[in-house]
């Protein structure tokens, strides 16, 4: 499994470094459909959407919301979303 590379979008913007900590996860708790197909493959149509808070060491906060999607290409809305919860103190400048 390839995990994905994370970096704080304030950061990235300004062109600094820090360090990133995961907080809550959310979940919209919906079943995922779950089934194996007439070949024995197995699929997973998870409706879910992720939410995940995150903090990074210059003191900015966001939400990623991201969908899930199936080896077969089945797919809900894709979303990838990133909500700035907070900028930062050094906009005081
Ligand atoms: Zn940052
Ligand atoms: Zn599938």
């Amino acid at each position: 499994m390839v995990r994905e590379k994370l970096v704080c979008p304030v950061c990235k913007e300004k062109n600094i470094k820090s360090c990133v900590y995961p907080k809550s996860t959310t979940c919209s708790k919906m079943y995922p459909l779950e089934y194996y197909d007439p070949d024995g493959f197995f699929h997973s149509h998870d409706r879910n959407v992720t939410g995940r808070e995150y903090n990074c060491t210059n003191g900015h906060n966001w939400i990623t919301k991201t969908s899930k999607a199936c080896w077969c290409g089945w797919r809900q809305e894709p979303l990838s979303e990133t909500t700035i919860l907070k900028k930062n103190r050094d906009e005081f400048k």
